[in-house]
């Protein structure tokens, strides 16, 4: 039996690629559980409730952090973006390998917390591909790319305080790689 790692931490910039790694994680290893974040961004074209995100409004996210909701919170171009505690919670006590996918406070709040959890920094391999695959997602107005386009140069100096930097060249290639990280 492989020592599985039971908290795994995915965060890198907006645009990385993190969403179709994730994707392709879980449909190579079913023992993995993504939890769903809560967020205040207005929901995407085809994105769900609860499927994608719990899409909540300023004031009930608000309340959220104040009752002590959240495992870890973070603000990310003007929107706010936080994990339940009580899911995550019930699957670790359940011995359940929990995956978070977020951004680069966040993942510091949670290694903080939680020193024995995997953190993995994905890399673009050049900041040009990253505004090349933001624009091409064709989900963001010119005002939303900018912002975020500039917080992943900040994000991208910070890759260096995680267990692992690993550059995403190729979906499949970068999920594999993670599953040995999280089963070695
Ligand atoms: P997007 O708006 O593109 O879905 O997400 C923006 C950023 O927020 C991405 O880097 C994403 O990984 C991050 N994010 C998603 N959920 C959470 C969360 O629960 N907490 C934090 N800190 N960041 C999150």
């Amino acid at each position: 039996m492989k020592n599985q790692k039971k908290l795994i931490i995915l965060t890198g910039p907006s645009g990385v690629g993190k969403g179709t790694v994730v994707k392709a994680i879980l449909g190579k290893d079913k023992n993995i559980w993504l939890s769903i974040s809560a967020t205040t961004r207005e929901p995407r074209e085809g994105e769900k409730m609860g499927e994608n995100y719990y899409f909540l409004n300023q004031e009930k996210f608000k309340e959220m952090i104040q009752q002590n909701l959240f495992l870890e919170w973070a603000q990310f171009a003007g929107n706010y973006y936080g994990t339940p505690l009580s899911s995550v919670n019930e699957k670790i006590k359940k011995g359940i390998t929990v995956l978070l996918e977020i951004e680069v406070e966040g993942a510091k709040q949670i290694k903080e917390k939680f020193p024995n959890s995997l953190s993995i920094f994905l890399l673009p391999p050049d900041i040009a591909e990253l505004e090349r695959r933001i624009r091409n997602r064709g989900t963001e107005k010119e005002e939303a790319i900018k912002e975020r386009l500039s917080r992943a140069n900040y994000e991208i100096s910070a890759s260096n305080q995680f267990d692992f930097a690993l550059t995403n060249y190729d979906v499949n290639e970068t999920a594999k790689r993670i599953i040995k990280l999280i089963q070695t």
